[in-house]
Parts: structure tokens; sequence; C-alpha cells
């Protein structure tokens, strides 16, 4: 259960003072429903209201706030004009201007004689300085209600930068002390302040250096992120350890069969991978070992000749796959390569008729199935294995930690192959691995054409259209991919329903739309439509799956690629040239792009390497962004900003294998902050799996 302290930060926004539904509406779609959230959410920058020294000195074009005597008032001849307010100081004159104001409101408020602070934006207006709308109106004897410096925040629609001030004013009042749960010697050593110091301080920037990453408030609460999620993953991890594994040596026999039927040869990075796999399951401890590759360099072969390696050992496999489709795909490939060495194989996908469904449940329970393929039916219960000796999982970041231990579970000591095509760079690969032990396959198998991508502009795209054409005649397929703007997504769906519609009207009779509202039987039936039948053009969101191999697809056309992440591209380029035709990806922009928008998108003409364009995505675009956090599986982080605190993962990394060596259960003195940590950034999964000992 989450500790009482913590209670009030997960209170709803709307239990603050002034919160009404409206205002809870906008500040849940900007920041999220809960106190916490608004904690969260950190300015990006600062207002400095400090006092000038006079009239003089103000510079026009930015805020000030100075010490001046009302003049007079000079209402508007008509609606159309504004209320001004003449006031000034010994070195010069400010007029205030007011659209639409009540003369009586004004009249209290800035009295003739008297003096006033008052603070905004000041501009020039010919020859007269000017204040449209002060932000602040002061009286000299409240000079201290008026902020030295005002944080800024990013804002949404509807919700003005004073009102979420106060707001999160109110919710840091909510935020209790809590006790240290880092190293003393640590914190020193780095100059950060406690929690409660930490979340205050960031939400009070006094000069732009404290809205930086690297300011010593913020770099504590990433740190503090970070750590929690870091040390989540160790517990998990620690927690699939602690079962001994069973070693499955094999004797090769019938990997080697397989491997001699395959048709080429394995490359180095294939082999070398492999190598690995086999050490691990031949070892009597657990694998816990993530594959990782980019879309086609081979990873579905490796893995298959790793759970012939059990096989031979007596026991049994099993692959999990994300869809429906992507089970079928797989089940195709390994049973044509295992049924014929003998080795029988079953799909169990849920959609079964009943009797077959039956006669799989029998024979894995018999151990007469060696390999099942399947989704998520396979974790059901009711399905029971005689020895599963490994799971793979296939992209595995559609499934959570509580699914890789719902699978392991499934035997005594499983062995874990995680395969991922998500090409994250190496800093991040921990944020959503930990220290699973990583096989990378760089590289593609031989003979693999380069996939021909070009970067247009979008006022090509009946050229484009043309092209398709041209190429449909000669039986190519083509993707054609519709962006997803976070915002709004009913707008996203219209814009894919009109180029749908646009595509028909051209290509009668030979198109399909999937996008993300569709019905999961709904969407497959248009990707197999695609794949199969007579669908030629399919147009989409960005829900196509991974993994999805249809090698009659020789073209992509993204539309408005700018708006994409580099590593989302190439994900989504990697859908073509899966065949042995010549393939092309065009990336349609919206012009005008800026020339480092146009530099980002020029990175994909020059390199196929996921690895390398994820790399170039981070340094270009920032973790935030990188992928789309949503389908890349990446966690997303409130606080942390991995393209400025990667130092400070790393170190985290660390820190939480070495809390877990020293007190597995977070039982000892540091525990109970430790968990309250782990709370605090809703880690309670992991919490759970302490408990389960
Ligand atoms: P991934 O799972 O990494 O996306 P796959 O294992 O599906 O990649 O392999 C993609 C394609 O490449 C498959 O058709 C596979 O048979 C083929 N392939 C795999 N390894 C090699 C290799 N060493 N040489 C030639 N073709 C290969
Ligand atoms: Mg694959």
């Amino acid at each position: 259960m989450r500790p009482p302290i913590l209670y009030p930060l997960f209170a709803a926004v709307d239990s603050l003072a002034g919160v009404g539904p409206t205002l809870a509406k906008s500040l849940g779609r900007l920041a999220g429903p809960r106190i916490v959230d608004l904690l969260w959410h950190l300015p990006h920058g600062l207002v400095d209201r400090r006092l000038s020294p006079c009239i003089a000195a103000v510079t026009a074009g930015q805020t000030a706030s100075v010490r001046v005597k009302v003049i007079e008032h000079a209402p508007p001849r008509n609606r159309r004009h504004p209320y001004r307010v003449l006031t000034a100081d010994a070195s010069g004159e400010l007029v205030l201007v007011f659209f639409n104001a009540r003369g009586d409101y004004l009249a209290r408020t800035l009295p003739a004689g008297e003096i006033r602070l008052v603070s905004g934006a000041v501009e020039r207006f010919g020859d007269t300085l000017q204040m449209v709308h002060p932000d602040y109106i002061v009286e000299e004897a409240a000079a201290d209600t008026l902020p030295a410096f005002e944080p800024v925040y990013p804002l949404t629609a509807g919700l003005g930068g004073k009102v979420l001030a106060k707001v999160v004013r109110a919710a840091l009042e909510r935020a209790p002390v809590l006790d240290e749960w880092l190293d003393p010697a640590f914190l020193a050593r780095r100059g950060w302040p406690a929690w409660h110091e930490a979340v205050v301080c960031a939400h009070a920037p006094q000069d732009e250096a404290d809205v930086e990453a690297t300011a010593p408030a913020r770099a504590r609460l990433a740190y503090d992120e970070l750590l929690a999620n870091q040390l989540a993953l160790a517990i998990v991890r620690r927690q699939m350890r602690r079962k001994p594994g069973k070693a499955h040596p094999g004797d090769g026999h019938l990997a080697a069969c397989i491997e001699a039927q395959l048709g080429f040869e394995l490359t180095s990075a294939q082999r070398a991978a492999l190598t690995d796999i086999r050490a691990d399951l031949a070892r009597p401890a657990r694998m816990l070992r993530l594959l990782q590759g980019d879309v086609g360099s081979g990873k579905t072969v490796v893995a298959l000749l790793a759970m012939l390696q059990v096989i031979e050992s007596g026991a049994q496999a099993a692959l999990l796959a994300p869809t429906e489709l992507l089970a079928r795909q797989h089940f195709a490939i390994i049973a044509r390569l295992a049924e014929a060495v003998g080795v029988r194989t079953a799909l169990l996908t849920g959609r079964e008729k009943e009797a077959a469904r039956r006669a799989t449940m029998a024979g894995l329970a018999g151990g007469e199935i060696a390999i099942a393929v399947g989704t998520h039916a396979l974790l059901q219960d009711a399905v029971a294995f005689d020895d599963l000796g490994l799971a793979v999982i296939d992209e595995q970041h559609r499934f959570g930690v509580e699914q890789r231990l719902a699978i392991a579970g499934k035997g005594g000591g499983v062995d874990v192959l995680v395969m991922s095509a998500t090409p994250i760079p190496r800093t991040l690969t921990m944020t959503v691995y930990g220290d699973l032990d990583v096989s990378r396959i760089e590289g593609k198998p031989p003979g693999r054409r380069p996939i021909d991508t070009r970067v247009l502009p979008n006022h090509r795209l009946d050229d484009v259209v043309e092209g398709i054409g041209r190429i449909l005649s000669a039986g190519a397929k083509v993707y054609w991919v519709c962006p997803l703007v976070e915002d709004s997504e009913t707008l996203d769906l219209a814009a894919a329903e009109d180029r749908h519609a646009h595509l028909a009207s051209v290509f009668p009779g030979r198109t399909a739309l999937v996008h993300g509202r569709m019905k999961t039987a709904e969407r497959e039936a248009a990707m197999r439509a695609f794949r199969d039948g007579d669908a030629s053009v399919l147009v989409a969101t960005t829900v196509i799956e991974v993994g999805v191999d249809v090698p009659a697809a020789t073209l992509m056309v993204i539309e408005h690629a700018e708006r994409f992440g580099l590593a989302q591209l190439h994900q989504l380029r990697g859908r073509v040239g899966r065949g042995d035709a010549p393939s092309t990806c065009i990336l349609l922009y919206a012009a005008p792009i800026s020339d480092a928008a146009r530099a980002r998108l020029a990175v994909l003409r020059e390199t196929d390497d996921g690895f390398r364009i994820a790399e170039e995505d981070l340094r270009l675009r920032g973790a935030g962004e990188l992928l789309g956090v949503r389908q890349s599986g990446l966690p997303a982080f409130h606080l942390a900003d991995l393209a400025h605190h990667a130092e400070l993962l790393a170190i985290a990394g660390d820190e939480a294998r070495l809390i877990i060596e020293r007190d597995s259960d977070l039982a000892g003195a540091r525990g109970p902050a430790l968990r309250q940590l782990l709370y605090l950034f809703e880690r309670d999964q992991a919490i759970r799996t302490l408990g389960s000992g």
C-alpha cells in the first residue's frame, strides 16, 4: 500500500482551493490529474520582476517593474480606444494602457497622485513608453507581494500562466518533507538539496541557470526518477534470478540439421549472438538476455536455433508475440523448419477452434508439442507446459514486466530471451531493460538492397501518386503513412481518412485503411487484405505493426515526415525492402522546414543503421521525443531528460544494483525511504514483487 505521507500528492488537483472542474480539466490535459503531476510540471523559464531603478532604465520589449507616481487618467473617447493612465518618475514617463477597462476599477487601483509598483511587458509606441495591461499593480506598502522572479510554465490552451503558477504554489504546499533516500555523502558531494527543497526550488528559479537541466534541484529530481526506474528494474531482475535455472546444454543435432536447411549462412553478428545465448542456456543459472537487432537483422532465426538447443535437452520453448498477425507470421516460418526435423509445433492465439485449442493445451502439458508460438493467450493460467525451458518474447516493449514474469513463471527456472527491434541507443537500453545481458545483431544479412530514401516537399504529392500508379501495375504494394499528432487523435484520423478517400478515388478497389481506433480484428483483417488480398495501397496511421512482413511492399510514403522521430521513421521504413525487389521510401515534408529539420531527415538518406539513427535522434531531439514515447516502450520520464542526464542514469543503475545486493528486500535502515521513492514514482509493481519474495 502507498504510504500515507504520500496521499496528499496523489490527491486530485480539484482538491486544491480554487480549482474547479474546468480548471481541473485543463490541468489534467497539461500536466495530469493529480497534485504530484503538477509538481513534476517544471517551469521552462522565468520572468525577472526585480524593480528597475527608474523608468529611464527600462528596456522596451522586456518585462519590467518600476515604482511610478500616477499623474492622470485619460479615459477613452470611444469604445475602440484604450483607457490610458499616465504615470511618471523623476527620470521619465510611462503610460499604462487598458483595453475594455472599467474606469471605476482603475480609479480605485491607480488613484492620481499615489505611488504604485507596476510590472509587465514594456513597449515603445512612437515616443512613449507604455505597458499594456500590467501583470501587477501593487501599493508600496505591499511591495513584497510582487515576486522578484516568477516561473514560466509550458501552457495549454485555456490556461493562463498566472493561474497555473498559483495552482502550482498551492500544490507545493501539499508536498511533505520526506525521509532522505539518497546516500548523504553522495548528496553532499553533488551539492544537491533534500527532496522537498528540490521541488520547491525547481519551481522557483532565480536565474536562467536554475531552469537548466543541470541545476542542482533539477538534477536531484531527475536522479530520483532515474533511481526509482533502475531500482524497480533491479528488483524484478533479482526476483527472476532468484529461482535457480536449469542447464540446457543440448547436443546440437537438431540445430545443426535446421541450420543446414536455412539456405544461408548466419552472419558473424548472428553467430556471435547465438554463441552468447547458447552459453547462457547451457549454464544452470537463468538466462535473462535481450537480443537487440534492427528490423530484418535476422533475430528470429537466432531465436529458433536457441529454442532447438533447449528442445535437444528435452525441454520445451515458447515464443510470445504481441499480435496475432505476428504470431502467425513467426509460426509459419518456425513450423516449416521445425516440423522438417520432427519437432512438433503449435499456434495459440485465442482464435483457434475449441477442439484444436484443447489438443494444443494437452500437447503442451504432456510435452509432445515442443514449441508453442502465440499471443497473450499463452499467458493464460490454463496453459501449462510439461517442462518449459525457454521463453522468447518478441518485440517485448508491448509487454510489461508483469507479463515477463508471467511467462517465466510457467516453468521452473525458465530462460528468457527478449527480442527487440527498437533501436534504442545504448544509453537508454538500461531504462527499459535494466541490466539485462544484451546481445546485439548489428548490420543486416548480405544481399539486402538498401532502401532508396528520398526527401520531398509535399507539393510533389501528385507526382508521388502518379508514381504509385506505375508501380501498382507492376504488382507492387505501397504503404502510405499519415502522422499522428499527439494532440488530436480525431484530427489525425480525419487526415488519414481524407487521404484514403483521395487514394481510393485514384485507385478504386485497391486501397485499405488501418488506424488505431479500429478494433483489433478489423485492423488485422485490413492488414491481411493488404498482405494476401486485393488491397495494394495501405493507408495507415502509425499503427503498422512492427515486424509485419509483406515482401511485395516496395514503396513507403510518409506524410509530414518532419513530425516523426528519426528512429520512428526508420522503423516504419523497415516495412519495405523485405523482398528481392529494390524498395523506395519517400519522406514528404510540409514546406517550408528549417535547415535543422531538413538535416534531420537527411540522416535517413545517409544511413540504414538503426542504432546510428537512434543515437542521432537522441542527439538532435532529446530522449523525450525519441520515437514518440508511447510507441517506443521507453518509460515516460517527467523530470529526467536523457539528453542531459545520461550520466545520472549510469550512476543510478550502479546505485540500484548496489542497494539490491546489500539489502535485497529493502528491509534495512534506508529501506522505508527507498520504498517511498518507488511509490512516489509509481513503481508499485516492483514493490509487490518484493513482497512476493
Ligand atoms: P528480424 O526478426 O530481426 O526482423 P528475421 O529473422 O525475420 O529478422 O530475418 C529477416 C529475413 O532475413 C528472413 O527472411 C530471414 O530468413 C532472412 N535472414 C536471416 N538471417 C539471414 C542470413 N544470415 N542470410 C540471409 N538471410 C537471412
Ligand atoms: Mg522479427
